[in-house]
Parts: structure tokens; C-alpha cells; sequence
């Protein structure tokens, strides 16, 4: 439930509602507004049972939340969250581009990409060291080494950089490298290694698991945020249909969808989405009219011969030419970029 309080209800107000909540077991959490303060309640509502909050000072309404996701939910944090990570915001007023190879290949590789997908405008790096893939046979990635590299194009580039992790020693050893983690479709629901990315407090994207509702993937944030790490971004990037002319399909929809249900950032990944080079382009474009508050694409030096992903990949060319077409996308959304 939510407690919303009178406009301009004085903190000695505020704070005996908190205490009665607190006294009951139950955890809060406050969103203060110019004008009106929302107290969030989380935990068992049942033991509030005989505590007459309705009665409290200063209190204007109780508004019972049907959702078991409480921290992501929009009813209890009505403004957008914007999600710092370096210098860099990802939130309402920016488009955040997120660009790199699927998989690092090599030092020379990485800071060939980087320096290309900066001089085009992006402001994130990313690069695969862990890669969930779906063949034991297939490259599995350099691990450490690939982070190092991560490292090196941030200090040479100043572009903020994001990498999945895959594992507990995955993230413990990813976070000493990136600016943000990336938790990957195939792990939305590894709660145990949501809850350790909670307990990190790290920058977190969130990536919509293959067969994901919405309502899940909330509640996979939830578990992130709960740990108290409210710093989580989403990112749609396809899911498993019965359509075979791309890799997964694009559901466009959920950034409606989540805008109306959550204030996390929204990513939109149209290279898993789609699996196609050629088809990134005009889904990017859709993402960020439909509001989206960035995109993640994958760009390689030679996608010919990249060890992964090669057939989604867009060359320096087509990556640069995408960038200069989304300004005038972003300035229509209002967003800089
Ligand atoms: C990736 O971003 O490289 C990746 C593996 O994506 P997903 O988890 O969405 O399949
Ligand atoms: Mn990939």
C-alpha cells in the first residue's frame, strides 16, 4: 500500500506514520514531492491490521497496491527516475546510446569499436567478457582480460562502459573494471545473482528474460532493489514468439507498457531483437518514439568475421549514419543527444 500525505504535511506528521509502520515490522519508503510526501509500505500488510493509519495526522488517503513489485512501481515513485552511472544520465531527458561488440575479441578490436562508436555519438560502451552462450562449442569470451581491455577504452575514450556478468565471480570481478553491469536475459530470474547485484549497489541493466511477462521482469527488479540498490535499468530486447523471420520479436509495446507501471529507465536492444543488421535501424527509430530512454546496439569492426553476433552487428558506416538520423528522432521525444 501507499500512504499519501496532506500537501505540505509537516515532517512531525510524516515521521509518526513512519514510526507506526515501522512499530508494525514492516519496512517504508518515501517519495517526496514538491508539494505532497507518499509514504511506500512494503512487507506483510497484514500486521497493520490494527493500526488506524487513515487516522493519522495529516494523512490524505490509503491507496492499496494489487502489484507485488513495490520499489519499481510508478505509484510509489511517480517521477521518472533518472540513473546516474560516472557523469553519464540515463533517464527522461536524455537517449542514451550503448554501443560495442557483442563479444570482445581483442585489445586492438575493443579500442577500434570504441573510438568509432564515440566519434559518433555514443555515450556507452559495451563488450561481452562473460558470454551466455548458447552452445558449449561456440566462443565463451576472455573474461578478465576482456575487462582490462573495457578498462583501457574507457581511459582512452572517457566513454562509460557496460559489461554482463554471468556469476557471483563474475560480478565480483566485473565491478572493479565497469561503470555498470548488465544482467542478461538468461539470468533475469538467477535471483540469487539479482540479490548479489543488489548487495553490490552497483548500476545494474536488466535485460528482459527470453519468455518474460512484464510483471515478472518487474518483480526480477524488485529483487535487485530490494537489496538496496535502487539503481536499475530495463532493457527490452525481444521475446520468444512463434515468428521465425527474426531472431526474437521486438515487443515494442513494453515501453508503453513500463512507462505506465514503473519509473526505471527504459533500453531497447533492436539487435537481439531482431537478429538482422539491416532491420536495427528502423526499430531504433520506433524505440525512441515510442519513448525509450536509449538504445543498446551492437557495432563491429568486421561483422564478417565477428566471433558472435556477426549478422546484427552494424559496421562504423551504418552505426554513424543511424546516429545522425535518431537526433532529429530525439529532439521530437525532447530528449539531448
Ligand atoms: C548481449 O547483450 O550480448 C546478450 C547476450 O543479450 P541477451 O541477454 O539479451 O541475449
Ligand atoms: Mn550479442
Amino acid at each position: 500500500m501507499i500512504i499519501v500525505m496532506k500537501p505540505a504535511a509537516p515532517q512531525a506528521s510524516i515521521q509518526h506514520v513512519v514510526s507506526m509502520v515501522r512499530e508494525a515490522g514492516l519496512e517504508t519508503h518515501l517519495s517526496e514531492g514538491k508539494e505532497v510526501t507518499i509514504i511506500g509500505v512494503v512487507g506483510d500488510k497484514s500486521r497493520l491490521q490494527d493500526t488506524n493509519l487513515e487516522l493519522a495526522p495529516d494523512v490524505e488517503k490509503i491507496v492499496p497496491i494489487t502489484e507485488s513489485y513495490k520499489l519499481s512501481n510508478k505509484k510509489f515513485h511517480p517521477d521518472p527516475s533518472t540513473i546516474q552511472v560516472g557523469n553519464t544520465e540515463i533517464g527522461p531527458n536524455t537517449l542514451t546510446i550503448m554501443a560495442g561488440p557483442c563479444a570482445i575479441e581483442s585489445e586492438k578490436q575493443l579500442l577500434s569499436i570504441a573510438h568509432a562508436v564515440k566519434a559518433a555519438g555514443a555515450n556507452f560502451l559495451r563488450g561481452g567478457a562473460y558470454k551466455p552462450r548458447t552452445s558449449p562449442y561456440s566462443f565463451q569470451g576472455l573474461e578478465e582480460e576482456g575487462l582490462l581491455y573495457m578498462k583501457h577504452a574507457k581511459e582512452e575514450t572517457g566513454l562509460s562502459t557496460i559489461c554482463e556478468v554471468i556469476s557471483r565471480e563474475s560480478l565480483a570481478c566485473a565491478i572493479k573494471y565497469v561503470d555498470m553491469i548488465q544482467i542478461g536475459a538468461r539470468n533475469m530470474q538467477n535471483f540469487q545473482l539479482l540479490r548479489e547485484v543488489g548487495k553490490a549497489g552497483v548500476p545494474v541493466m536488466l535485460k528482459r528474460g527470453l519468455s518474460a511477462t512484464i510483471e515478472e521482469w518487474l518483480n526480477a527488479a524488485e529483487y535487485i532493489i530490494s537489496e538496496g540498490n535502487p539503481h536499475v535499468v530495463l532493457c527490452e530486447r525481444g521475446i520468444r514468439t512463434y515468428e521465425t523471420s527474426t531472431r526474437n520479436t521486438l515487443d515494442i509495446s513494453a515501453v508503453p507498457v513500463l512507462k505506465s507501471k514503473t519509473h526505471l529507465p527504459v533500453i531497447v536492444d533492436p539487435s537481439h531483437a531482431s537478429g538482422v543488421w539491416e532491420y536495427v535501424a528502423p526499430l531504433s527509430r520506433c524505440a525512441v518514439a515510442v519513448g525509450a530512454d536509449g538504445l543498446m546496439i551492437e557495432v563491429h569492426n568486421n561483422p564478417e568475421c565477428a566471433l558472435s553476433d556477426g549478422a546484427q552487428s552494424l559496421t562504423f558506416a551504418h552505426f554513424s549514419q543511424l546516429t545522425q538520423e535518431l537526433k532529429a528522432y530525439a529532439q521530437l521525444a525532447g530528449r539531448n543527444f
